[in-house]
Formats: C-alpha cells, sequence, structure tokens
C-alpha cells in the first residue's frame, strides 16, 4: 500500500518534510505522540518508512500478514487525513522547529528534529552541490528549492504556513493511492472509499509542477560550501556540469539517458570519465540522472585543483563530440543496458518489489500520465536493444547533452568556517532578540521549553497506548519459511544449492576462508577488496576487463566476512566474491572470474592511487553522513575481537590508514605492492571454500558445472590456521571531523554482566 501526495514547495523552509514528520506524530484514531514507533515494535512490516521527494511526498507499507498490513495500511490513512498537528502545536516544535530556552541566563537557540537532521544533510558537500544545482538549473520551477529544508532557512517556516500547506495538499483530490499484492482488492476499495475517501468532496487542488523553459543559451555561476574552520582548503573545489531535458515521459527516452549516463560518465571503462582522470585535475567524479518531471544530468568533479575549472566543460563535451563522430562503443552500451535489466528485474534493491513499482509509477502518474508507463520496461529494453545498430544513441547525445542550451556549469568553492560563521550570525540574532524579549517572555519560553521537554518525556497515557493496533500470538504463523538448501561436497570444498524462483537470474557466491591470514594484514584484505576487477589482469586492461565483466555477468563483488561461529564465539573471516548472471550455462565469465583471481596485477602505481583516493571521498562522505555508526564500530573496537576487525577493516582506523598511506604513497608504493600480492595469494585457493549457488530448479545443475569450472582452476594449498589474540583496551576519544551534527556514543561490554546475546537485548533495545 502507499500514498502519495503532489507537494511542491514554494521555499527552501522544508515545510513537505515538516509535514512528513508531523503527519507520523499522532490522529484522530490513533493517538500516542509516536504511533509508528510503537507499531513497528509489534509489526511484521517488512517495509514501512515515509519519505520526500522534491516534488512529492509519499507513505508506502508492505507486509506479509493480513491483519497486519490493514493496520499499518489504517494507521497511514488517519495519519494523513486526520493528523493531531492542527490541535497541537508541540508536534510542530518537536519535528520542525523552536526557539530553545532552558532557563533564563541560557542562550536562546533553535532546537528540532529535522532541523538537526538538515543540518547533518547538509554538511555533505554533494547535497550542497545538489541543492545548488537544482536551484540554478531550474529557477522558475519548484525544483529551485530544497523540500528536505535548508538549515539557515528552516526558522523562517511558521506555524500557519505549515497548517496551511497541510491542508492545500493534503486532499484525497491530490493523493495517489496503490495497492499491490494478493489481497481482496474489492474489499480493500470498499474499505478505503467507506473509511476515508468518502467523507471529503472533489476538489481542485492547485499542485501543479512548473515547467522550466530551457535557457536561450548556457550559464555559469559559483557558490560555496562549508568545511571546519582551519581545515585545509587546497584542491578541494567542486565543478558540476548539468543539463535539463525534456519531459519525464518518454519511458525510451529516459532509459535511453540512463543507459548512456551509465556507459560514457559512469563505469570504470565511461569515456569521458576517463578522458576527466587523465587529466589528474580532481580525485573522481560522479554522474547522475534525477526523476522529477523535468529530466536532468549532472557530472559531479570531487576535490578538483583550480585548473579545473578553465577546462573540464571542454573535456567533457570534446570527448563527447568524438564520441558522436567516431560512435560510442557498442560493447559498453550493451553492458550498461544489461546492467539495466538487472536492476529492473531485481526490483531495484528493494526487498519488496510492490514499494519499487509503486515509486516507479509515480514516476509518470504524478505528472498525469499513465502509472503503468514506467511499469512497460520489458518492450523498451528489446527496442533499445535493437536500436543499437542504429545511430539514434550519437543522435540523442548530439542534440540533449552537446547542442543543448539548457545548461549549468557550477563551481562550488569551500571556505573553512563558513557554517561557524553563519552559525555565530545565526547565534547573535538569537542574542540579539533575547535582549529585545521582556522579563515575562522570557519566563514563558523557558516554561515552554520545559513543558515540551516534558510532554516529549511523558509516557502515553494507557488509553492512548490502547488505541495502537497490535498483533496478537494467534495473528503470527508458527512456521518459519524455509528455503531449501542441499549440501554436498566438491573434493575439499562445499557446494551450498537453494533451488528457488529467481526471475531468471542466477546467484553464486564462493566464499574462501582466511583464517591463515596474519592480524597485520587485515589493511591489504580491505584494500584487496576494493582492488580487485578494477586493476589490470594478465589478459585485460581494467577498462576491457569492467566491460567484459557486464558483458557477462550483472557485476562482481568482493568482500571481506566476519561471522561468530557458536557455541564459543570463535570468530570466522572469509573473502566473499559474488556474483549474478543471467547466463546459467558460463559463457566465458568463470574464466574471467578466475584470472581476476588468479592473475590481477598490483604493478599500476597511478591506478592504485587513483582507486584509494576515490575510496577516501566516499569514506569522507559517509564518516559526516553517517558519524553514529563509526562512532560506534570505533567503540566496540576496543571490547571485543570480531568488532576490532571490523574498523581496521571498513572504520575510522581503515580510513586514517588509508590517508596516510596515500599522503607517503612514493615512499610506501614498493611494499604495499608486495603485500597486496602476497595476501592475495593466499587468498583465492581452493580448500574449505563455500559455494553456495540459487538459481531455479531447471538451471542448478547447469549452473552448478559453470560456477565450479571457476573454482576447478584455482590451486589447493594448505592454509595454516594463525590464532589471534586481542585484549580489552576500553577507551575514551573524540575524532573531529567536518559536520555540522555531532555524535556521541557510550557502551558496556554485556559480557561483564555473565550474560550471553540473545533476543532480550532486542526486546530491551526496543
Ligand atoms: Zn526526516
Amino acid at each position: 500500500f502507499g500514498v502519495a501526495f503532489r507537494t511542491p514547495q514554494n521555499n527552501s523552509t522544508g515545510v513537505p518534510h515538516i509535514i512528513e514528520h508531523c503527519v507520523l506524530s499522532g490522529s484522530r484514531k490513533y493517538k500516542t505522540k509516536e504511533p509508528f514507533m510503537n507499531l513497528v515494535q509489534s509489526s511484521l512490516a517488512t517495509f514501512l518508512n515515509a519519505m520526500t521527494f522534491s516534488d512529492k511526498t509519499i507513505y508506502p507499507v508492505a507486509s506479509r500478514n493480513d491483519k497486519d498490513f490493514r493496520n499499518l495500511m489504517d494507521v497511514y490513512l488517519d495519519a494523513v487525513f486526520y493528523p493531531n498537528l492542527y490541535t497541537d502545536e508541540r508536534i510542530f516544535r518537536q519535528e520542525g522547529w523552536r526557539y530553545q530556552l532552558e532557563d533564563a541566563d541560557a542562550p536562546l537557540t533553535y532546537s528540532g528534529v529535522v532541523y538537526n537532521e538538515m543540518r547533518g544533510a547538509f554538511s555533505s558537500p554533494f547535497q550542497v552541490a545538489y541543492s545548488e544545482t537544482n536551484q540554478r538549473l531550474f529557477p522558475d520551477t519548484h525544483y529551485a528549492y530544497n523540500s528536505g529544508g535548508e538549515p539557515y532557512t528552516i526558522p523562517e517556516l511558521s506555524f500557519e504556513e505549515f497548517k496551511d500547506f497541510h491542508s492545500r495538499f493534503y486532499h484525497p483530490s491530490n493523493a495517489k493511492i496503490f495497492l499491490y499484492g494478493d489481497m481482496d482488492i474489492e474489499g480493500q476499495l470498499k474499505y478505503l472509499n467507506d473509511e476515508y475517501l468518502s467523507a471529503f468532496d472533489a476538489r481542485e487542488v492547485d499542485s501543479e509542477i512548473a515547467f522550466q523553459e530551457a535557457f536561450s543559451e548556457p550559464r555559469e555561476e559559483s557558490a560555496l560550501y562549508s568545511l571546519a574552520g582551519g581545515e585545509d582548503v587546497t584542491d578541494k573545489d567542486y565543478l558540476v556540469w548539468s543539463v535539463a531535458l525534456n519531459k519525464y515521459s518518454d519511458l525510451k527516452a529516459n532509459l535511453m539517458l540512463e543507459v548512456l549516463t551509465d556507459a560514457l560518465f559512469s563505469t570504470q571503462s565511461a569515456p569521458v570519465r576517463l578522458a576527466l582522470q587523465q587529466q589528474d585535475f580532481c580525485s573522481d567524479t560522479n554522474a547522475f540522472t534525477d526523476e522529477k518531471m523535468q529530466n536532468m544530468l549532472a557530472v559531479f568533479l570531487i576535490n578538483a585543483k583550480p585548473e579545473a575549472k578553465t577546462k573540464y566543460q571542454a573535456i567533457i563535451e570534446d570527448t563527447l563530440r568524438k564520441l558522436v563522430k567516431e560512435g560510442i562503443d557498442r560493447d559498453h552500451l550493451t553492458a550498461s543496458l544489461n546492467r539495466m535489466e538487472y536492476s529492473l528485474r531485481e526490483g531495484g534493491g528493494y526487498t519488496t518489489m510492490g514499494i519499487l513499482y509503486f515509486i516507479k509509477s509515480l514516476d509518470s502518474w504524478l505528472y498525469g500520465g499513465d502509472p503503468l508507463d514506467q511499469l512497460r520496461y520489458t518492450e523498451a529494453l528489446a527496442e533499445l536493444r535493437e536500436s543499437l545498430s542504429t545511430d539514434s544513441w550519437e543522435r540523442f547525445v548530439e542534440e540533449k547533452l552537446i547542442a543543448n542550451p539548457h545548461k549549468l556549469l557550477l563551481h562550488l568553492q569551500p571556505q573553512a568556517g563558513l557554517n561557524e560563521a553563519k552559525d555565530q550570525q545565526v547565534l547573535a540574532k538569537l542574542a540579539e532578540r533575547k535582549a529585545q524579549m521582556s522579563t515575562a517572555e522570557i519566563d514563558d519560553l523557558v516554561r515552554r521549553t520545559r513543558e515540551l521537554a516534558e510532554w516529549q518525556n511523558t509516557e502515553d497515557s494507557a488509553e492512548a497506548k490502547a488505541s495502537i493496533p497490535r498483533l496478537g500470538i494467534a495473528d503470527l504463523e508458527t512456521e518459519l519459511p524455509d528455503p531449501p538448501c542441499l549440501t554436498s561436497e566438491e573434493e575439499d570444498d562445499i557446494v551450498l544449492e537453494h533451488p528457488i524462483f529467481t526471475s531468471q537470474i542466477h546467484y553464486a557466491r564462493y566464499s574462501f576462508p582466511l583464517q591463515h591470514i596474519a592480524k597485520e594484514d587485515l589493511f591489504y584484505v580491505s584494500l584487496l577488496s576494493l582492488l580487485l576487477g578494477s586493476v589490470d589482469t594478465d589478459h585485460h586492461d581494467y577498462k576491457q576487463l569492467s566491460t567484459a565483466v557486464f558483458l557477462e555477468t550483472g557485476g562482481i563483488n568482493y568482500n571481506p566476512a566476519i561471522a561468530l561461529k557458536e557455541p564459543d564465539e570463535k570468530v570466522l573471516f572469509r573473502m566473499e566474491v559474488t556474483l549474478k548472471t543471467l547466463d546459467a550455462q558460463g559463457g566465458t565469465w568463470p574464466e574471467l572470474l578466475t584470472e581476476i583471481l588468479r592473475l590481477s596485477r598490483f604493478d599500476d602505481d597511478k591506478r592504485i592511487l587513483e582507486l584509494m583516493r576515490m575510496q577516501l571521498v566516499g569514506k569522507e562522505h559517509d564518516i559526516s553522513q553517517q558519524g553514529d555508526n563509526f562512532a560506534r564500530n570505533r567503540l566496540l573496537s576496543r571490547l571485543n575481537l570480531s568488532s576490532w576487525m571490523q574498523e581496521e577493516l571498513a572504520g575510522v582506523s581503515y580510513y586514517l590508514r588509508l590517508k596516510q598511506l596515500i599522503a607517503d604513497f612514493e615512499e610506501n608504493k614498493q611494499s604495499l605492492k608486495e603485500n597486496l600480492k602476497r595476501v592475495y595469494n593466499a587468498a583465492f585457493n581452493r580448500g574449505e571454500v563455500i559455494l553456495s549457488l540459487t538459481t531455479d530448479e531447471e538451471s542448478m545443475p547447469t549452473f552448478r558445472a559453470a560456477a565450479l569450472r571457476a573454482l576447478s582452476q584455482l590451486p589447493n594449498t594448505e592454509k595454516v590456521p594463525v590464532e589471534w589474540n586481542f585484549e580489552e583496551d576500553p577507551l575514551n576519544e573524540g575524532i573531529q571531523v567536518s559536520s555540522n551534527v555531532q555524535y556521541v556514543v557510550k557502551g558496556f561490554d554485556f559480557e561483564k554482566f555473565k550474560t550471553v546475546y540473545d533476543g532480550r537485548m532486542n526486546v530491551l533495545a526496543a
């Protein structure tokens, strides 16, 4: 089930986002402060979340249990049509923004859930670059504004404007309602009508999404983003090349743009990306298209040097011109088309297909099109494959990307301490405001601040709690799903087979034991997972390799994995290599896989450095966006071995070591390459490998034979396990990062309380 509303905004106060939070804070029938948090505790939902986009707000839920599904649907409908936000201003103050004054002598500040959330989001230069690009590429439309809320603008939103936004847009005449699944559709429609929709009259809702007229010529603009005070700003510019395209109604054109974005700008062998990388004037590039009424393509240059500014447009467009003239490599396009087909068949990573269909259908439905348009992709893909023999791809690039005047070049410069300075201004403004307040006003604000805190900390009444639907034990299925698993042996290795329906995609996972790897080599294991498939082999350079991999498979991934084995919680350490393919017979992918696992070369200094730099940028982004996760794992790494390993493989420790290695690359590159080679040779051998295969029953025998072909070409070596000692070493520490948000984590080792991990801890945590 899903309900969506068109919610175009006319400012960046984040009103659509704040409404999304507030409708979930109690309604006519469901009276607790946070019905959804209460619901989650006893629901079997497989999806439960609300999301604000740049032009819509959506409320999707999914469950496999009928009664649960009906409960969730009713809670959502009551929330969106009858929220308590009109009568209880505390909801707005809690979720949106408020003046905060703990006592009469304290400084006046702002607070609020969305306010704080967006301060975190805007700490990322990506988010700033994205927001600034939209603002300038679609200046006359709602897309010029940030629907999530620009932190320094959020406090301009008044309670009246907030309520007005809800009453204008949250009406059935402006709603799109979606049902999907094995259910009594007639019954559900009747319920929707009787319980909700029949209470409203049809009405004209003006929520039309404005269309941006094309520019008459390309524009060039600049903006600033903030780094922490004192941080080095050298070579940290962001450059964005973006174009706006036609209306989002032609599925074939949309898919074509996505395939071209992948093939020309994103993959390892993408010609524009390679041309930019060759210049050595930025640490990475990134390209994306956006789902909105008007399609757009944006290409980001990350951490660019000053000289990039005058060159990047010419490099991008000259490369495109050359491609138009000489023709785009059809293997590249085919590989990207394959990748898109995997993504569409797999549901783009959503475990609940219906949710994806809901979101996809809105790509045309929201703008007045047929909801099913975007779901009819099989035919469009077939047509695109056929059109590979024509010059329609080159013409698309010529018309839409090169000759298109609706184009923007954005130069985003870092300024150290920019946000600190803004925060100082905000504090000064607030101090001034406070100075003008009378004693009575101050006392009143202190009282309101305390009241809100008290309200937040007061448990819901028994009556309110009773309004939340709950599942009883009798509503639960007592049988657990039991996916088939057949185990067999193949020399010294184990094969697991899972014959189930998989939309004609075949999945293999090779798990290599690393119990014989020394503790000191953990860092190289992590680096290997970064480099494999992205460096040359004896037979292919990395560009050819990337194209070959995506022609034959839906991608091959390499991940170090840690598990705890009962009963003594012994730490298991493995490298997992996963691949998916549409070709069960194997074509040449088994040989390709063996080539990557046996014949990868670690001698291209420039390439290794380039990949490490890209990862460093990604890590910096992750640390600023998920500081809580990094802090948590950093803390746990002091308490147990498996968390320590996780920290060394992917946490702050890994990040710091990577950063150091990049800084001292010249001195250390020789030993780095030797260590990589040594760990690589030790990692991918037969013996104690677990091969896990998932596909339909019919394809299994052929797929198994193909997967074993790859394994059979690896040597079988003896592995001597090494014992890793670990000593607890609790520590209090602080780490400084460029972010508007701070994260604090405190933790304990529960074994100290003479207990072992079990389900009760999850219950307590909830
Ligand atoms: Zn939010």
